[in-house]
């Protein structure tokens, strides 16, 4: 029987990560993954096969049909019959999702790491270590790191299958729906939302809550909301979906909003309304691997599940689903193992929505940090007086910096405007190391970018703007 240090039980960015950092710190590992994608195996889990990676690939290359479509013209460029050839688009989003993936491979070559292709399941204890069904081989491993990550949260009204899809489906769409809807206006649902929008879809967005982006700061949300109902993308709030009905050409979806009952026909309907812990085949009840409530493996500060020698990390922790956040844990749970000090701020993980404009932010609001008690001072600075911006043609949108009152510590960042999933890496590093909003003040930032708009918000956080 095969013996590792380390098994990982999932190859998406908690368990390549987790892996490649073990093998890096000198331990034998192998991981055990089974995604498929067109009958074959392909690591990088969720992230690189039907998440991240293809979502950016499809939201780059609507982005590029609608500058030239709705933009070109401005920037005195006249571009004539210019049409969408979905499955030229969806191969090329294929084409970069291999190259990815392909590329963990690769890595996983590179170091060392053995690589097996199936469903990793607990069998049992065995003496300090554990023996996994790793794709129908036993294995024996002293650490088991479970990174299983989540699968799409269905509307039991509404169960996938037909002209209704999660994630992956919308991907891949054949053709451009005429009508398109979205059930839930979280992360998923505006991204892939926007992309069929910006390729000719009239989109409607049905979600329950009563505002947008809750979790955002008031006046990002509030912009944000501005510009995508200017797009043309319809939202409807608090809405409480009672029926749901599919045929061979599209779904009506029945709810109530403001105590009117409405029925509206799609072509196709996304349901985005969350995601929940993929624990099944796992053997967590063979072998008694305690999930809470919800379905969440338990782990404390360290990682460590219930049991011995078995950890948990990424989606399958709940926490922020976020790509980096699992990638995170993975390298700080393999420096835990070895006996180093893995840490993962959790205060400080940037969250970034990829639509037109962008939306970015990290720490707290100034909503959540009064609500704590802090006394707060903010700063907020428009792109619309920002050179490159204005260059650009993109003067949508602002920075806006929290910061606390006596200290002038950086509490959190807010933006929503052009290409600020890239520039929310600066102040991250900044809040990373404690800084304050005059650090960012001070720093000197190159002319003419759009990072000056960050610079000036913190300046504005002192009343002191320069180009305002
Ligand atoms: P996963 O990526 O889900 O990987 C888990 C892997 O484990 C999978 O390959 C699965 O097949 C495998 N597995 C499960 N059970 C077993 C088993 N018993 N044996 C063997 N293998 C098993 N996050 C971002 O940070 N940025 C983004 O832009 C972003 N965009 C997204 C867009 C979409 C459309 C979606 C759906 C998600 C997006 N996310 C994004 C979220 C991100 O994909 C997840 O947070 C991330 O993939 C979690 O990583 P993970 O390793 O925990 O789990």
């Amino acid at each position: 029987m095969d013996s590792f240090d380390v098994l990982v039980i999932g190859g998406g960015p908690a368990g390549y990560v987790a892996a490649i950092r073990a093998a890096q710190l000198g331990f034998n590992t192998a991981c055990v993954d089974a995604f498929e994608r067109d009958g074959k195996a392909s690591l990088g889990g969720t992230c690189l096969n039907v998440g991240c990676i293809p979502s950016k690939a499809m939201l780059d290359s609507s982005e590029k049909f609608e500058m030239i479509t709705h933009e070109a013209a401005e920037h005195g460029i006249q571009v004539d019959g210019a049409r969408v050839d979905v499955s030229r688009m969806l191969s090329r989003k294929t084409g970069v999702v291999d190259k990815l993936t392909g590329g963990i491979a690769y890595l996983f070559k590179k170091n060392k790491v053995r690589s097996f292709f199936g469903l990793g399941r607990l069998v049992r204890q065995d003496g300090d270590g554990w023996i996994v069904d790793a794709a129908g081989t036993e294995v024996r491993a002293r650490h088991v790191i479970v990174a299983t990550g989540s699968n799409p949260r269905a509307l039991p009204l509404a169960p996938f299958g037909g002209h209704i899809v999660e994630n992956s489906g919308a991907l891949n769409f054949e053709s451009v729906p005429g009508k398109l809807g979205v059930i839930g206006a979280g992360v998923i649902g505006l991204e892939l939302g926007s992309v069929w929008r910006r390729l000719g879809a009239q989109v409607t967005i049905l979600e329950a809550l009563p505002g947008f982006l809750m979790a955002a700061d008031d006046a990002v949300a509030k912009e944000a909301l501005k510009q995508f109902q200017k797009q043309g993308l319809e939202f409807h709030f608090g809405v409480n979906i009672s029926r749901v009905e599919q045929d061979e050409t599209g779904v009506s979806v029945t709810y109530t909003e403001k105590e009117q009952e409405v029925t509206a026909r799609f072509d196709k309907l996304i349901v985005s309304i969350g995601r929940v812990p993929n624990t099944g085949g796992l053997g967590a009840d063979t072998v008694g691997l305690a999930l809470d409530e919800r379905g969440f493996v338990k782990v404390d500060a360290h990682y460590r599940t219930n049991l011995p020698g078995i950890y948990a990390i990424g989606d399958v922790i709940g926490g922020a689903m976020l790509a980096h956040k699992a990638e995170e844990e993975g390298v700080a749970l393999a420096e835990m193992i070895a006996g180093q000090a893995g840490h993962v701020n959790y205060d400080v993980i940037p969250w970034v929505i990829y639509t037109s404009p962008e939306i970015a932010w990290a720490g707290l609001t100034e909503k959540g940090a009064k609500e704590k008690g802090l006394q707060v001072k903010t700063g907020q600075f428009p792109f619309s007086a920002n050179g490159r911006a204005l260059g650009h043609g993109d003067p949508r949108g602002f920075v806006k910096v929290v910061a606390d009152a006596k200290t002038d510590k950086l509490l959190g960042i807010h933006m929503v405007g052009g290409g600020v999933s890239e520039l929310i890496g600066e102040v991250v590093a900044i809040m990373e190391f404690g800084g304050s909003s005059e650090d960012l003040a001070r720093t000197v930032h190159a002319h003419p970018t759009l990072s000056e708009v960050v610079k000036e918000a913190a300046l504005a956080a002192d009343k002191r703007a320069l180009h305002m």
